[in-house]
């Protein structure tokens, strides 16, 4: 499919950021933060911090870090996801954390089915192939 060919280009070109650490934390996202937040596109300070599951999995996204720090002019424009850009990058974060929630799984000893199971029972969504 067309789209696949464009998040396939996307890949390679684009590499991601470490995976956040997952060690206990307030339920808050972070926001008094924002002075020393660096936009992950942009590279400019001031940014805000971005849930990458939103709704109902917004607290999730915060307890497990499936966050990125992204300026407010960029922030706007994943939330409104009305553009090509915005839906590739918003389905890249959320591919990105489902394979690395998945991945640290594994290494911990389960099954790859088990561990897709457990996202699901998590997020009720699947977004990888
Ligand atoms: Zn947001």
């Amino acid at each position: 499919m067309k789209n696949d060919h464009i998040l396939d280009e996307y890949y390679r070109s684009c590499p991601f950021p470490k995976p956040k650490d997952t060690k206990p934390k307030k339920k808050q996202n972070g926001f008094k933060d924002k002075p020393n937040r660096i936009c992950w596109y942009t590279g400019q300070p001031g940014a805000e911090r971005h849930e990458i599951f939103g709704g109902p999995n917004r607290q999730t996204s915060i307890e497990h870090g499936f966050q990125v720090d992204v300026c407010p002019q960029i922030h706007a424009r994943l939330h409104a996801n009305a553009d090509n850009w915005s839906r590739i990058e918003n389905l890249k974060w959320r591919m990105y954390y489902q394979n690395a929630y998945e991945q640290r799984l594994m290494e911990l000893g389960m099954e790859r089915k088990e561990a897709r199971k457990a996202w699901m029972a998590m997020i009720g969504r699947n977004y990888l192939p």
